[in-house]
């Protein structure tokens, strides 16, 4: 067995809108989390092959020096993907060779659902309640201990990304990494006992896991953290927070059997819904300035601004943040969400494309789920999750110097406010974007 990882060039290819398909810091994350499952088979006895290129090329040429009788890899379910493993699938097949994919990613088997996946119900209480029920999850496999290497093989080196030299991490990839992460968590920080109360925060590293990156990436496996969270369980508490993980665990697993149900309808501008709501927003350019504004975090909202701070400086925001920036997106700004999907895919460490594109359909309301359409006042969502500011000044500190109870409102200072806060509108901090004047108002929504 030799074990091989492919840097894919498409990663680097533009979207039309002007940025890499994966950022540097996303593929930073990636780079490192490679280095580490290095790291981990050489202890054991073997390597990792790293090569730079097409895999449907690039495996199938290996295969063939080694005169390899299969390529085994996990499937996929989304169409970038899967267009991948045809193309394998028909080079190794016309050598004779044959690729075998195994269903992995989630905490249920796609073949232990308690109905077929054409079944799904629309309605993701439905389908937890179903899981819940009658859903099992399988038993961990144990890593291997003792593993063997073909010495003379060219192990070749994992890229650097030199962009990233300056992005200011939280974590790094890898499972190394991440099982320390869970062991922080869960066993010396005891956090896990109140994660429900917590969860959405928005500023330092606590209020929640942070397992996104790994668990996208294949580090860190769900059913070994619903096997940590039993523990938990029995160890030391049961109670609303300890359900809550395995519960959000249940949404992941929602959207990859939604992509699954759905194919391509997650990438398309009306989404799950049967009918075009209304036509895709036109690519003007205004649209395409208000979009640049949403991308740098130059809205002049300062929370719409430093969750997209955040996100540019280390590939990750919170769920609060990317609910909030999202709405922002397709409800105040009007732009077509599948403007914000993709720079989100660029962006974020956690790039999985089934939560992505999924969440995103939910938030601009062309998922199949109705209760899910909500509008976020910024303002009201703002002064209840950053009731001081801490979070805006934290990655805008220009705004050090004004008050907690007008920070949020900053667009709205006059001019001898902003003298004496030691902030100019338009030279230290954009002006707002929108007239944030409409919010406060109505019941914008928690
Ligand atoms: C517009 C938008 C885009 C998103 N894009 C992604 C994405 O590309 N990749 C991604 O992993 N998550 C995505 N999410 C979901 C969620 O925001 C992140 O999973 C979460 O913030 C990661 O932080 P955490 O690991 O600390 O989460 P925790 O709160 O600790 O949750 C534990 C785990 O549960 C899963 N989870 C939690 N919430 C969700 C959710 N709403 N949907 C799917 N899984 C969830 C994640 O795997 C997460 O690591 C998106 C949410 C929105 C609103």
């Amino acid at each position: 067995m030799v074990p091989v990882y492919v840097f894919d060039p498409r990663l680097l290819a533009g979207h039309p809108l002007g940025f890499a398909k994966a950022g540097a810091v996303r593929r930073q994350f990636l780079a490192e989390a490679v280095r580490d499952l290095r790291q981990q088979l050489r202890q054991v006895g073997s390597d990792l092959v790293v090569r730079v290129g097409l895999p449907e090329e690039v495996l199938p040429a290996l295969a063939q020096e080694l005169g390899a009788a299969a390529v085994y890899a996990s499937a996929e379910v989304t169409q970038e993907e899967q267009a991948v493993e045809t193309a394998l699938e028909e080079r190794l097949e016309a050598d004779g060779r044959s690729l075998h994919l195994f269903w992995q990613a989630t905490l249920h088997h796609l073949d232990d659902l308690p109905m077929p996946v054409r079944n799904l119900p629309d309605v993701f209480t439905q389908f937890k309640n179903k899981v819940e029920k009658f859903g099992k999850v399988r038993p961990q496999f144990a890593a291997p201990t003792n593993l063997t290497f073909a010495e003379t093989l060219d192990r070749g080196t994992v890229p650097a990304v030199p962009e990233a030299a300056d992005y200011q991490p939280a974590f790094r990839g890898g499972e190394t990494e991440a099982l320390g992460r869970l062991h922080d968590y869960f066993w010396t920080k005891d956090l896990l006992r109140t994660y429900k109360e917590t969860r959405n925060g928005m500023l330092g590293l606590d209020y929640s896991s942070r397992f996104s990156g790994w668990l996208a990436l294949g580090c860190l496996s769900p059913r070994f953290v619903l096997a940590e969270i039993q523990r938990y369980e029995t160890e030391r508490t049961q109670n609303e927070s300890t359900y809550w993980l395995g519960f959000e665990l249940l949404w992941r697993d929602y959207f990859r059997f939604v992509a699954v149900k759905f194919g391509n309808r997650i990438f398309r501008s009306h989404g799950l819904k049967e009918e075009p709501l209304r036509r895709a927003p036109a690519v003007t350019k205004s649209a395409q300035h208000s979009f640049e504004q949403w991308r740098l975090g130059e809205t002049g909202v300062p929370l719409i601004d430093a969750n997209m701070k955040e996100l540019l400086a280390t590939g990750y925001m919170s769920n609060r943040g990317r609910q909030n920036v999202a709405s922002f997106l397709v409800k105040d700004l009007l732009l077509d969400w599948r403007w914000g999907a993709a720079w989100f895919e660029s962006q974020l460490i956690d790039y999985d494309p089934c939560s992505n594109w999924g969440n995103w359909l939910y938030v601009a309301g062309v998922g199949n789920d109705p209760r899910e359409n909500r509008y976020f006042d910024i303002l009201r969502q703002a002064t209840y999750y950053d009731a001081a500011g801490a979070y805006v000044k934290h990655w805008l500190p220009q705004l050090t110097g004004v008050p907690a109870e007008q920070v949020h409102r900053v667009g709205l200072l006059t001019n001898d406010e902003q003298r004496s806060f030691g902030v100019r509108l338009g030279v230290d901090y954009p002006n707002p974007l929108v007239d944030v004047r409409k919010w406060g108002q109505a019941d914008g929504g928690r």
